[in-house]
């Protein structure tokens, strides 16, 4: 029987235009290629966890303009389910990205909807609480909606990954809230104060985190893989060789992968190293919820190189 995941959090629309250059301020420019690429980060967790095999659940708002429609229909047509996604009066969250001919971003993010989501909003999904195997957060909505979420779970006896993207400071009380703290490197600074640069740093901004009461920390290294410590582990788990042509979102897809691999029954060490192995498919395609890797793809990627 497959997994079920709650994933409580953002959904954005990306609307991405290329140009020679940036445009200075007052000034008008033609550019080309127009996109419009759904993304935020718990959209993509979502993504992620439905095509590893899990049945997912999406909670949160998207607005009541095209960008909501599309953004709804495109979780569906992912085989997430959204019948706990608002429709929010206001408008989308989105994204205005441009991309100069060197490949560098330029990012205008409106949060829109995102920023309505409710602690309120939950409690129409307390049955799917009852049920479920995990809930996913991550720090694109409200801090007291995330509060809420990983309050609910706990009741319920779901357990949870906070992934603690992107940075905020945030209190000891909250992120002991969830059962896996999971940050990227600047993610693990800004809570830790430790800069990550190898396995000796993110042991020392783990302890931090376990010292101050988090149970289980999963640190995101890019392409030094990650590094898992509980209490009574510590472990790091190199990246899975890969060539690398866009690393978006592959935090978003080790960490539900991180998810769907523990509801499976696997080990915390095995898991993580099936999470790398997502996150290292995702880098080897472009854009966010594109790159979001099968079951398959990543099993092969575990068996074929057990490690490396
Ligand atoms: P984020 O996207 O949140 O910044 P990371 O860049 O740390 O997170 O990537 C998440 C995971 O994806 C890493 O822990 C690693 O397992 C994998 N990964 C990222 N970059 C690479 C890479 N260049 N080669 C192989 N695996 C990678």
């Amino acid at each position: 029987m497959s997994s079920t995941i709650i994933v409580a959090g953002s959904v954005n629309m990306d609307l991405v235009v290329r140009a020679s250059r940036m445009p200075k301020e007052g000034e008008s420019l033609i550019g080309s290629g127009f996109k419009m690429v759904p993304g935020g980060k718990g959209a993509n967790q979502a993504v992620a966890a439905a095509r590893l095999g899990s049945a997912t659940h999406f909670l949160g708002r998207v607005g009541s303009d095209v960008f909501g429609t599309s953004l709804r229909e495109n979780l569906a047509s992912c085989g997430v389910n959204t019948d706990h996604l608002i429709e929010d009066d206001g408008p989308s969250g989105i994204a205005m990205i441009i991309v100069n001919e060197a490949g560098q971003n330029s990012i205008v993010v409106a949060l829109g909807a995102n920023d309505e989501v409710r602690p309120d909003d939950l409690s129409g999904a307390a049955d799917l609480f009852s049920v479920a195997d995990f809930l996913l957060v991550q720090l694109e909505v409200p801090l007291e909606t995330v509060e809420a979420a990983l309050d609910m779970a706990r009741e319920a006896g779901v357990k949870s990954v906070l992934d603690a993207g992107p940075p905020r400071k945030l209190t000891l009380e909250l992120l002991c809230k969830a059962d896996i703290v999971s940050p990227n490197e600047t993610e693990t600074a800004a809570l830790t104060g430790v800069e990550v640069v190898d396995p000796a740093t993110a042991r020392e901004a783990a302890k931090k985190l376990l010292d101050g009461g988090v149970e289980t920390v999963v640190l995101k290294l890019g392409e030094q893989g990650s590094f898992v410590a509980t209490r009574d582990l510590e472990e790091h788990v190199p990246a899975f060789r890969v060539d690398a042509v866009d690393t978006t979102a592959a935090g978003d897809a080790f960490t539900a992968a991180l998810a769907v691999a523990l509801a499976d029954g696997d080990d915390l060490v095995d898991a993580v190293r099936f999470a790398n192995a997502a996150g290292a498919v995702a880098v080897t395609r472009f854009g966010a919820q594109p790159s979001m890797p099968t079951r398959d793809e990543v099993e092969r990627l575990v068996d074929e190189r057990g490690g490396l």
